[in-house]
């Protein structure tokens, strides 16, 4: 029997639980000062100790995981603090598609696999000259919504610069993306891709909870304005959400176009969860600005399913789940080579 391996990390308890209700051997790779923390649950059969997260390339720990014939579940926490050079060499079968997570951490190719998939994008400014609309400079890399700035033209745009670079939040060498922002109400859809069934399931909705611009609205605009704040964007929860289910048409649309474009572009595609997240402007159109293409932290909302997973799944079936039970399915039709690279 195959086991389920992930990094303590971002939706591991999740992950872990849903591979035991799928009758699963689970595995954790956690950091010796999370140990205690993670001990208190009891559906992880195996602990593997370390004191950082890149020692998953060390020979000691990857024979363990192939010792309990691991298949590992990457989330973000694996490409953050592993990163992708190392992800795509790591010799332990990965669930989904590890050269797509080049795609998500890449801003270029994010636009190019976006664009691809025909999703409405956000305008995207190559100089700062060029800005005529309020635009969010993003630095590159996964960095949580921290570092992120808000301009309307290009002396905006500098002293911003100039004030990051002397936080040190940024080098000369940071690269910025200028997006046009997107005033409106951001969504999250978290979709599970079946290539078993060759099917995609939207999974859950969600919209995240992100400091300090989530708490802007609590302060008058009058003391704003004395105290000089800009937002930030750091997540720090997830809330779930329902959508009108009129919207939900367009919604299977996404996905469905974002597998089809990920199949072309990065082969084998998108097998397994990915997220798809935007935001609806002021005449109700869908405009995405990220792609996540693995498990979100967003489907911890969901640990006994959600409305949509309930719909297609009946009760308690976790993101985490769906994910171990396709694992299984793969096993029994001796169909597991779909689902791992
Ligand atoms: P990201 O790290 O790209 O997921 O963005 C972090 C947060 O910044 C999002 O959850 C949104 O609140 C906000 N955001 C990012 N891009 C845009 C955009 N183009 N328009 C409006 N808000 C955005």
């Amino acid at each position: 029997m195959n086991s389920i391996a992930t990094l303590g990390s971002h939706c591991s308890l999740q992950v872990l639980k849903g591979a035991k209700e799928e009758g699963f051997n689970t595995v954790l790779v956690t950091k010796s000062s999370r140990e205690k923390f993670y001990r208190r649950y009891d559906f992880i059969d195996e602990y593997i100790i370390v004191e950082d997260f890149q020692e998953i390339m060390n020979d000691d720990i990857k024979d363990k995981l192939l010792e309990t014939d691991s298949i590992l579940i990457p989330h973000g926490t694996l490409i953050s603090e592993v990163g992708i050079e190392k992800i795509e060499k790591l010799d332990v079968p990965i669930f989904g598609n590890r050269h797509i997570l080049r795609w998500e951490a890449d801003r270029n190719l994010k636009t190019q696999l976006m664009q691809k998939s025909g999703v409405s994008i956000p305008k995207t400014f190559n100089s700062p000259e060029e800005i005529d609309c309020l635009t969010i400079s993003k630095l590159s890399g996964a960095r949580g919504g921290s570092g992120y700035f808000l301009a309307k033209n290009s002396e905006d745009y500098y002293s911003y610069v100039e004030k990051f670079k002397k936080q040190g939040l940024m080098t000369d060498d940071d690269e910025l993306q200028i997006q046009e922002y997107i005033i409106g109400v951001p969504v999250y859809f978290q979709y599970f891709y079946s290539p078993l069934k060759n099917e995609l399931e939207l999974f859950g909705i969600d919209k995240r909870y992100e400091t300090n611009v989530d708490g802007l609205g609590r302060i008058p605009s009058t003391d704003q304005n004395e105290i000089k704040l800009s937002p930030t964007y750091i997540v720090v929860g997830n809330l779930p959400l329902v959508l009108r289910e009129s919207l939900l048409v367009e919604v299977y649309d996404i996905g469905e176009n974002f597998v089809t474009a990920s199949q072309e572009l990065v082969p084998p595609g998108m097998p397994g969860p990915f997220c798809m997240e935007g935001v609806y402007d002021s005449n109700g159109k869908f405009i995405a600005f990220e792609f996540s293409a693995r498990i979100v932290a967003g489907t911890n909302i969901f640990t006994t399913g959600s409305p949509y997973s309930y719909l297609t799944h009946g009760a308690n079936m976790s993101m985490g789940r769906r994910i171990a039970l396709e694992i299984k399915t793969g096993i029994k039709n001796q169909t597991l080579d779909k689902l791992l690279t």
